[in-house]
């Protein structure tokens, strides 16, 4: 089996379509090179033999070094420039790359191969001062990754050398002060590790290798790929590649860009470009980058080339591209490339372009635009951005948009602690570093005072569609008091601030959020989802408000109509309800009804009016009634219910008793309340008869479907729909008009998808009440399973909560047994889900596959599920 790749310009044994082999960056050099753009020679170890690695007890497997010294063999003969050879140096960089983009989370290492022999070699050749800076540069970051030394014991020397040079700026060090800091350096790691620097270039090689195979292993990497939910994966390459160098002067430099702008989607180059300087140096925003322009000017046949190779790359990737390059002495070497990460406003935009640029097709386009990208646009703005100008102590880089809110923090620990007490906290730090990912993740938003566009933090938080301000150069950041200083303004730690990740504003106190608006370009976009895919998508609505924005989010009808929520509308409501529930005969409890019964028809009316046209599905009343009763101790509900309904302290005290559950999620709800009830269902059934009725008469057209919840046996519905029925005709005939309707049920209880055929011989729609179903197939009480899930998803024996993302294995086994049950005994049965998982990505392509004919969920997510939709069909 190989586990070394080659890579040079024409010569490769690697491309594109082998990243899980050769992780994303191996994959794409070897594509760069074998289309005959520049790449530095190179060669890739598989991600395979970091398996292999890792189950060897993290040592190189047999024959591995051996198979790693051939592919050296190439590098040095393609580059007529040896290891370890002073008069022709050759010097490597070592980077990691797993299929999946981890920004920063292994280790990399440059100038590797510098020893005292070769950097004299290297200085005779190139300079004295560059020679010394590269090794210098080496000793550090090969300390600090490879042998496990802080950056800081390095850093620390540098500052000292600097002092009693009085020198600002690194770039003020001549040779010889760098030649003394070599020295220094290299005391750092006898008095850290007790040995001296590996000075045997092939040694250097072997352990850097074994340090980036370790970095997959690493507690952040780990991290990072729990948070993202990326499994699957055999581990990290290695890309061992001869260095070019952006160092060398004024005519080298080095840059990263995107094709597009990735925050907007804008045609145009997007990057930074720092002259005379290693790719680190723009990375980890140590330096502030200038932009591309200013390559342009001063190197532009370098400049030029880089354009062409763009459009070449988005070509042949049909994609907008992220890519890292360096110049030395005017030519231009093509680093990496790969998909580069944007946001949804510029996915939407991207993949809009590319259709009328006839890069792509709409059906590659729909590819392009990931379900949380439209999470992302969806997401809340400022409400009137004009209105807290001077509320703005400073403004950063608008590194990912949308708009934030929360209490400052200082570091990552308390962003996640927070967090965790339900806090919406702001994480502000000088810089983000690998380690800080979990408060990040956890963090509302991310201020940071150093770093650009393409900084850890930029990247990471686009990722996430989190807020983000980076590069806020008007900060300082002081952690050991927990504290911000803005000009004259000082904020401390639970200070409340507001973010805007759109134009870079840092604003004081809390600002007014509200929903985005979408563009004219998604709206494009999902019209070509919705002629691409089959899956109807429906909300569920319980108000005439709801109602409008999921068909302005292209609802094509209501999935659900909780009833009950409309009863907590106002006071007079939620008292007729207690009046009822607390009813002792049927007659006070008739009483009660007839109360609430022109509230629910007006709310009915205001529903069919917002959905002219469209399905309406209207659940029967289905929560355990004790939700309904006020809060507090005991003795103040019992006040409470004596005044409001009129009854003696002792009957409300019998009937609270009455009411008290146990289980109340397995107990007196749903259709188990209409049979005990029926004058309740006959009040609600009324309702939207009156309410459907006087609409069609209006002149608009109304599909109302009555939905029976919690069904687990044919009787229950088959009492049910004989009363809707009944109902109906009472209605119809006192109106003089009638229109016609369904009755289903849901599918939420597992002994109704057990027997569905039975079931769907009374019910002419099945709607999966994924919520209860999960429940009650796990036997997790969905009231409780925080207080456990979060330790069975921490020890794996959850992928991820059930609740959110549907169990495929059961409780998609139940669902797709009883559709299949179902359409057995009723060919023309409509199948559809409401549960939370309607609008879940993973779980809509799931329900696609199946056959059901839609989904519901809430409005907002509806556009989600319109796209996922369309991907599966795809
Ligand atoms: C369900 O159980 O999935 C459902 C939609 O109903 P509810 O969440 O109201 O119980
Ligand atoms: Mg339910």
């Amino acid at each position: 089996m190989k586990r070394v790749f080659k890579f040079g310009k024409g010569n490769c044994d690697g491309n594109k379509s082998m990243k899980s082999l050769l992780g994303g960056k191996g994959a794409n050099l070897a594509e760069m090179a074998s289309i005959g753009l520049s790449v530095p020679p190179g060669f890739t170890i598989s991600t395979e033999a970091c398996q292999e690695y890792q189950k060897n007890g993290k040592s190189l497997p047999e024959g591995l070094w051996e198979e790693i010294l051939e592919g050296l063999e190439f590098v040095q003969e393609d580059m007529g420039a040896f290891l370890g050879d002073s008069s022709k140096p050759l010097l490597l960089s070592v980077r990691s790359g797993a299929a999946i983009s981890m920004p920063g989370m292994m280790d990399t290492v440059l100038n590797l191969g510098l020893n005292d022999d070769v950097v004299a070699g290297l200085a005779s050749k190139s300079g004295e001062r560059f020679a010394y800076d590269s090794y210098r540069r080496f000793l550090d970051m090969f300390g600090n990754v490879v042998m496990g030394i802080p950056h800081s014991s390095f850093e620390e020397e540098l500052e000292k050398l600097k002092a009693s040079k009085r020198i600002k700026q690194d770039t003020d060090l001549t040779a010889t002060d760098l030649q003394e800091l070599v020295e220094q350096y290299k005391n750092v790691y006898v008095k850290a590790t007790g040995g001296k620097f590996p000075s045997d270039p092939k040694k250097q090689m072997q352990l850097a290798i074994n340090a980036v195979f370790d970095s997959w292993d690493s507690p952040r990497a780990n991290k990072y790929r729990s948070i993202n939910q990326i499994t699957g994966l055999k581990g990290t390459a290695v890309n061992i590649q001869t260095m070019v160098f952006g160092n060398m002067g004024n005519t080298s430099g080095t840059g990263v860009l995107f094709t597009r702008n990735p925050s907007t989607g804008e045609k145009k180059l997007y990057g930074e470009f720092l002259i005379n300087a290693q790719g680190e140096d723009v990375v980890a925003g140590i330096r502030t980058p200038e932009d591309l322009d200013t390559m342009k000017n001063c190197m532009p046949d370098a400049y030029k080339e880089l354009v062409e190779n763009c459009e070449i790359l988005e070509r042949q990737y049909k994609d907008m591209m992220d890519i890292e390059f360096t110049v030395q002495e005017n030519r231009l070497w093509m680093l990496q490339c790969r998909s580069g990460k944007r946001t949804g406003q510029g996915a939407v935009k991207i993949a809009v372009d590319m259709v009328n640029e006839g890069l792509v097709d709409a059906r590659t386009a729909i590819k392009m635009v990931e379900p949380q990208h439209l999470d992302q646009l969806l997401h809340p703005q400022f409400e009137n951005p004009s209105a807290y100008k001077d509320k703005v102590v400073a403004t950063g880089l608008p590194a990912s948009p949308g708009a934030a809110i929360g209490q400052v923090v200082f570091s990552a620990e308390d962003a996640e602690a927070w967090h965790a007490q339900g806090k919406s906290a702001i994480l502000v730090r000088t810089e983000t570093s690998p380690e800080d990912v979990g408060g990040m993740h956890a963090a509302a938003g991310i201020l940071t005072a150093r770093g650009g566009m393409t900084s850890h933090a930029a990247v990471v938080a686009r990722g996430w569609g989190k807020c983000c301000v980076s590069g806020c150069a008007d900060i300082r950041v002081n952690d050991s008091e927990k504290s911000v200083v803005i000009g004259e303004k000082v904020i401390y730690e639970g200070d409340w601030i507001s973010l805007n990740g759109s134009t870079g504003e840092v604003i004081l106190g809390k600002q007014p959020l509200s929903p985005p608006a979408l563009s004219s370009d998604l709206e494009t976009f999902m019209s070509w989802a919705d002629e691409i895919r089959k899956l109807k998508v429906m909300a569920n609505a319980d108000t005439p408000e709801d109602a409008l924005a999921a068909r302005k989010n292209g609802a094509q009808g209501i999935g659900l109509c909780r009833t009950e929520h409309m009863f907590f509308a106002s006071d007079e409501r939620i008292k007729a309800v207690r009046k009822m529930i607390m009813a002792v005969t049927h007659e006070q409890r008739k009483a009660a009804l007839d109360l609430l019964l022109p509230y629910q028809r007006s709310d009915f009316e205001g529903i069919f009016r917002a959905m002219d046209g469209l399905p309406v599905t209207i659940r029967l009343l289905d929560p355990p009634l004790h939700e309904f009763l006020p809060e507090g101790d005991l003795e103040q509900i019992v006040g409470e219910l004596t005044s409001e309904t009129g009854m003696s302290e002792d009957e409300v005290y019998s009937r609270i008793e009455k009411l008290s559950e146990v289980n109340p999620m397995l107990g007196f709800r749903g259709c188990r309340l209409g049979i005990s009830y029926p004058e309740l269902t006959e009040m609600q059934v009324r309702a939207i008869f009156q309410a459907s009725l006087s609409l069609s008469n209006q002149g608009f057209t109304v599909f109302p479907e009555i939905m029976v919840p919690l069904v687990g046996t044919p009787q229950e519905l088959r009492h049910q729909v004989n009363l809707v029925h009944t109902v109906a005709k009472t209605v119809f005939a006192e109106m003089g008009s009638s229109l016609s309707y369904k009755v289903g049920t849901m599918i939420e209880i597992p002994r109704a998808a057990l027997v569905a055929d039975e079931i769907a011989t009374e019910a002419e729609f099945f709607s999966f009440g994924t919520n209860d179903l999960t429940q009650m197939t796990f036997g997790y009480s969905r009231d409780d399973v925080g207080k456990f899930l979060p330790i069975y998803l921490a020890q794996g024996i959850l992928q991820s909560d059930p609740f959110e993302v549907l169990d495929q294995k059961g409780v998609g086994q139940l669902i797709k047994m009883a559709t299949e049950r179902g359409r057995a005994a009723r060919p023309n049965l409509k199948v559809g889900i409401c549960g939370e998982h309607g609008g879940e990505p993973s779980s809509v392509a799931f329900f696609a596959q199946a056959g059901l004919d839609y989904v519901s969920c809430s409005p907002f997510r509806v556009p989600i599920a319109r796209l996922a939709a369309a991907q599966v069909a795809v």
